[in-house]
Formats: C-alpha cells, sequence, structure tokens
C-alpha cells in the first residue's frame, strides 16, 4: 500500500495583465496556493486552489495556514483512500473549500497517475469538444463593447458580461455590447449578488430579447426566496453560482425551486469528489451545470476541464482565468486551441505541472513523515 510522505505548500502568485473588477470588488492578482503530494512510490500529484475571498471566505494566507494542519493529518494515509483522505480534511475542520480543493485535485491527480489513466477517465467520462466563454468585467458601456468587438474578432461562440452595479447602468452596458457586435453571440451575464429583486427583475426582463443564455446570481447568496421569484417572473434563466458551495446547497436550491442551472467551482465545492456529487444531484433534478472558474492557472483549468468533459450533464464552459493572466508558469495540462477550445491532455492524471524555477521563487514549507 502506497503511503503520503511529503507534502509541499506553496503561495502561488501570478500577476494579472491588468486588475479586474466584478459587483462585489477587484482583484490585482492571482494569489493562489499549489499543493504538491508524494508518496512512498515515488509518484506525486499537483493540485491548485484559488481562494476568491470575497465569495469563498478564504484568503491566501488563511488557505497556506490551514494548508499546513491539512498536510499534517494526510502524512502517512493511503493516497487511493481517496474518501477516507477528504474525509478526514472534513472532519477537522468546517468550510475552507477552497484550501480543500487542492489537496482533493493533488489526491485525484496521484489516484488517475496509479491507475495510468487522463483524470476524465478516472471519472467515468471521454474527452469531448469543450469551448470556453470569455468574461468582460465591469467598466464603462463603451469599454465593455471595445472588449466585445475584441471578443467576437477572436471567433468567440459565447461572451459572459460581468454586471451588478445598478439597473439603469447594466442596461446600457448589454445595449452597448449589442450594439456593437450585434445579436449572434449568446451572452451569459453574471450580476455577482449585486442587484436587489427589483433592480434584478428589471434589468433581465429589458434584456430578455437580446440572446442572453442565463443570469448567474442576481441577488445575494442566501436569499433563495428571491431567486425562486425571479424565476417564475424574469424571461432570462437563473443560475446560482455563490448559492451553491456543497451537495447540501445542491438539494436545498432544488427543493426550493430556486434555479434553472447550477454553476459548479472546484474552488467552492471543495473539490472534484463533491463536484462529481453535484452534478449527479443536479442531473437527477434535471438541472444543467456550467463549469466555471475563480482565477486559477492552467494547472487547476485543467482539472476543472477533465470534469467537464467527463460528465455529460455540464454543458457551459467558462474556463477563461488564464487569459487574464500575466505569466504562463504551467507545463502539459490544457491548452486553448483557436483561442477558445480547452484541449485536453493524453497524459495520465491532469497533465498539468509547474515549472520548477518559477515555483522556487514561492513562499513555501514541506511536511514530511
Ligand atoms: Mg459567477
Amino acid at each position: 500500500m502506497p503511503t503520503i510522505t511529503r507534502i509541499e505548500v506553496y503561495k502561488f502568485n501570478i500577476p494579472l495583465q491588468a486588475p479586474v473588477t466584478i459587483a462585489i470588488g477587484t482583484i490585482e492578482e492571482a494569489r493562489n496556493i499549489l499543493v504538491k503530494i508524494h508518496t512512498s512510490d515515488g509518484v506525486y500529484g499537483v493540485g491548485e486552489g484559488a481562494p476568491f475571498w470575497m465569495i469563498v471566505g478564504e484568503t491566501q494566507a488563511s488557505a497556506y495556514a490551514v494548508s499546513y494542519d491539512f498536510a499534517k493529518l494526510l502524512i502517512g494515509k493511503n493516497p487511493l483512500d481517496l474518501e477516507g483522505c477528504i474525509a478526514s480534511l472534513d472532519r477537522y475542520l468546517a468550510g475552507n473549500p477552497t484550501a480543500k480543493s487542492a489537496f482533493d485535485m493533488a489526491l485525484y491527480d496521484l489516484a488517475a497517475k496509479y491507475a495510468q489513466m487522463p483524470l476524465y477517465q478516472l471519472l467515468g467520462g471521454s474527452k469531448r469538444s469543450i469551448v470556453t466563454d470569455e468574461t468582460i468585467y465591469i467598466a464603462t458601456p463603451e469599454a465593455m463593447a471595445a472588449d466585445a468587438v475584441k471578443i467576437k474578432e477572436r471567433g468567440a461562440e459565447a461572451i459572459k458580461v460581468k454586471l451588478g452595479t445598478n439597473a439603469k447602468d447594466d442596461i446600457r452596458r448589454i445595449a452597448a455590447i449589442r450594439e456593437a457586435i450585434g445579436h449572434e453571440i449568446p451572452i451569459r451575464t453574471d450580476a455577482n449578488q449585486g442587484w436587489d429583486y427589483v433592480s434584478a427583475l428589471t434589468v433581465l426582463n429589458t434584456i430578455a430579447d437580446w440572446n442572453v443564455e442565463y443570469c448567474e446570481q442576481p441577488v445575494k447568496h442566501w436569499d433563495y426566496k428571491h431567486l425562486a421569484r425571479l424565476r417564475q417572473q424574469a424571461r432570462v434563466p437563473i443560475c446560482a453560482d455563490e448559492s451553491l458551495f456543497s451537495p447540501q446547497d445542491a438539494i436545498k436550491l432544488i427543493t426550493a425551486e430556486a434555479v434553472d442551472y447550477f454553476n459548479i467551482k472546484l474552488s467552492k465545492s471543495g473539490g472534484l469528489r463533491n463536484a462529481v456529487k453535484i452534478n449527479a444531484i443536479a442531473e437527477a433534478a434535471g438541472i444543467k451545470c456550467m463549469i466555471g472558474c475563480m482565477s486559477e492557472s492552467r494547472l487547476g483549468i485543467s482539472a476543472n476541464a477533465h470534469f467537464a468533459s467527463a460528465l455529460q450533464n455540464v454543458v457551459f464552459y467558462d474556463l477563461d482565468s488564464p487569459f487574464e493572466h500575466a505569466h504562463n508558469p504551467i507545463l502539459g495540462g490544457v491548452y486553448y486551441q483557436n483561442h477558445y477550445e480547452v484541449i485536453l491532455p493524453d497524459a495520465h492524471g491532469h497533465g498539468a505541472d509547474v515549472d520548477a524555477d518559477f515555483l522556487q521563487r514561492m513562499e513555501s514549507f514541506v511536511v514530511e513523515a
């Protein structure tokens, strides 16, 4: 039986090309954590967590701190006992899904390497065509329209637009984008909890005829009542993002008949193990899923893409965070073809690793048996 012998944890900082703004804040740099789990057989797995503090309540510093305790708990354990390893983290500490997702991802990478399979195969699926959308962040309507023109020229099949400041400006944003690029390319909107019910209804019923596929998280994450009312009264389908972390949230949202779609992110769910469960609950309830991202590098995106490829109920793809990064320190993993096609590698595991020279410059610790 293999055992976990050594765990390295890094503060994994990647500069952005420019700051990005959504309704609840601005980020200037991807401040992620990277976890490398080594076994007694000389095999290792790598995982990345991207703590988006306004959403998950974790920072890089908090994720780094709890990772020390997680590493101590896992040393000496059988890495192929995914259930046991992940349950031990959950028993020890509530919450902290992003830090947990980095460990979960590294363990799944290891399990797929032991099975000598790409991760999508370990998850029971196949390699499917995945085309990501590209996100336009909050700015003036004119600047957002100019971004939309560039994205259209690059050949995007769908555009995600960040909204959620106020109804009047948000309607102007979508109007300016439609004016600039026409109506052919579907728009996915995301208010990141920025509206109240009345603003949400006003915006969504104004833009409903402008080829809008759905709206993510129009109101606060706890506000199931207004999510359900919007689902009845807005002419744009509603997608849960910040309301959906765990499999238990999925059951609650379904019971409340609150939304049409789920946006799954490994950084919210605690990793692949729960993401698979959330998707299964959704599928059984007739709810299609989207795979989303925070500010992961191509490494975290690789694990997300394997998940999306394996599970056919995942039909919307928002895997564009590396587009914002000023550096690409990732070796292997998924790559982008014709800008938006996400191509999965055939390597065992998720297939991605980090350039050792880049990692060496990052603050880190090691826990060993
Ligand atoms: Mg969202």
